[in-house]
């Protein structure tokens, strides 16, 4: 049996264009993206909701709650959160055992901090990283998620089947330790991206975020990535990407990666 999945929208929020896309001048990132009178874009904190033989697993927690009103006006932050997002899909977040994070940032592991009985699996790198706060920004690891979350911890190590059906796979670039989720479903493998490639407009290779530790390898990362995705027609979960979350990866005429929407998951913003 497979895994049936729900895609859950945990929160809107803002981030700056120029950071959002790196060494892409905004000259070209411009044309396809409309930033605010901020300059800032807006994003959302999609997560999954995995369910088999009366199992509910949560990949992604988005960003939580506990912000101040600055804080949230400062990240255009809404009031939804997990749980929200949980409750309009008539789930009882109780009945998750177990939440899947790709990394530590607090726009995806914050929301665990609402979700206090689930086991929590990461990298055993990521955490190391988060403890000692290597990051180019200061207050992404946040001490209060960390502490929320230190006693019910599971560290993979490196590429873990982790239940069946469920792949964890490091992906290096955007955090030393960050990983995606491969999930098997009735239509084949459903992959949880996160930040490698944040939304459809990050499938360039050299569209790394100014977010990224390492922009070199996460430009290899995502090269091997869209090959292995192509080559066994994966279908994509993109974690901040609002109006198209869900794709599929194609060729175009110049015979490079692109990807294709699933239009039933599209939105409007
Ligand atoms: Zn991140």
């Amino acid at each position: 049996m497979t895994w049936k999945w729900t895609l859950l929208d945990a929160g809107r929020f803002k981030l700056d264009g120029g950071s959002m896309f790196g060494v892409v001048p905004k000259g070209l990132w411009s044309r396809f993206c409309t930033p605010d009178d901020k300059n800032c874009l807006p994003y959302c904190c999609n997560c999954l909701l995995i369910e088999k033989d009366g199992r509910r697993i949560l990949i992604e927690s988005g960003f939580g709650s506990g912000w101040s009103d600055k804080e949230k006006q400062m990240y255009g932050m809404n009031d939804a959160t997990i749980l929200t997002a949980l409750d309009e899909a008539n789930i009882d977040p109780d009945s998750i055992d177990t939440l899947i994070l790709s990394h530590l940032h607090f726009d995806h592991a914050a929301g665990a901090t609402l979700l206090p009985n689930a086991t929590v699996v990461v990298q055993n790198q990521e955490w190391e990283d988060a403890i000692a706060n290597r990051s180019t920004m200061s207050k992404t690891y946040l001490p209060r998620v960390l502490d929320s979350i230190k006693d019910r911890v599971k560290l993979a190590n490196g590429k873990t089947a982790f239940a069946e059906g469920i792949t964890l796979t490091p992906r290096i670039g955007h955090t030393w330790g960050i990983q995606s989720i491969e999930v098997e479903t009735e239509n084949g493998t459903l992959c949880f991206v996160s930040d490698l490639m944040p939304d459809h407009h990050h499938v360039g290779l050299a569209f790394s975020m100014g977010y990224d530790m390492l922009p070199w390898d996460n430009k290899v990362t995502k090269q091997a990535f869209l090959e292995e995705a192509y080559e066994n027609q994966w279908t994509l979960v993109l974690c901040h990407d609002i109006t198209h979350p869900i794709v599929t990866v194609v060729k175009n005429e110049k015979n490079q990666f692109a990807l294709e929407p699933v239009t039933e998951f599209s939105r409007t913003q």
